[in-house]
């Protein structure tokens, strides 16, 4: 839908349908994802990251923020299909569905992508000695540690609110606000938005971003590097 908003004169209600449609269809395949869209399951506790990522930022995070952006993509797409909707009023709610629905889809990639720290028992920080994925980041970045730095880079350089993404090609790219990452396959996503980690680290981004290494479920994201 980016490129409707590249028009200088709001597109016909027909065209924002049409382009509604085949932006949900394209993330629904890709994520499995349904409308009317539905909070997805959040696979640990809030405290299960601490002491990395405070209980009270995973609860507001997760409960509050990501929430928001279901409730207001079903908003969207409900105001979308009422019946005599003008060309202003559907192309808002088209630019509300795509920044929601981004919102969702990035959510869901962040928390999927964490997990318990191993000091507590858990497989969060865990980078793995063996197989294709490790292979590839030796060969690319020359290991775990050069492509910590290369996300925690790519995090400290995004300015404002935003992402870092690493992709199934190990690739890293950042994105400014909710937007997803499109033609793109990312197989690891760090929210650097102050939400993320403000109450526990307030303005210092890069405590928030050594840190979440200890909790980056590994095995998630290499599953999703196998993944066709
Ligand atoms: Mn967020």
């Amino acid at each position: 839908m980016l490129e409707l908003l590249q028009l200088l004169q709001p597109p016909s209600v027909a065209m924002v349908h049409e382009v509604a449609n085949k932006s949900n269809k394209m993330q629904n395949r890709e994520y499995q994802m349904q409308a009317p869209y539905e909070l997805f399951k959040l696979n640990y506790s809030y405290d299960a990251l601490e002491p990395y990522i405070d209980a009270k930022t995973v609860e507001l995070h997760y409960a509050k923020h990501t929430k928001t952006y279901v409730d207001k993509a079903n908003e969207a797409l409900s105001g979308l299909q009422k019946p005599g909707i003008t060309e202003a009023g559907a192309y808002e709610l088209s630019k509300q569905l795509d920044d929601n629905v981004g919102g969702i889809l990035t959510h869901q990639l962040y928390f999927n992508c964490l997990a318990k720290p191993k000091e507590k028992g858990g497989v969060g920080g865990v980078f793995p000695t063996s197989g294709p994925f490790y292979e590839a980041v030796k060969a690319r970045y020359g290991g775990f540690d050069g492509l910590k730095e290369g996300l925690k880079k790519g995090g400290l350089s995004r300015f404002g609110s935003g992402w870092v993404f690493l992709h199934q090609d190990l690739s890293i790219t950042t994105a400014p606000n909710q937007e997803w990452p499109r033609g793109k396959k990312p197989i690891l996503g760090i929210d650097v938005w102050e939400h993320a980690y403000y109450l526990k680290y307030q303005n210092r981004r890069v405590e928030y971003l050594d840190n979440i290494f200890f909790v980056i479920n590994w095995g998630y994201v290499e599953s999703l590097y196998k993944s066709v």
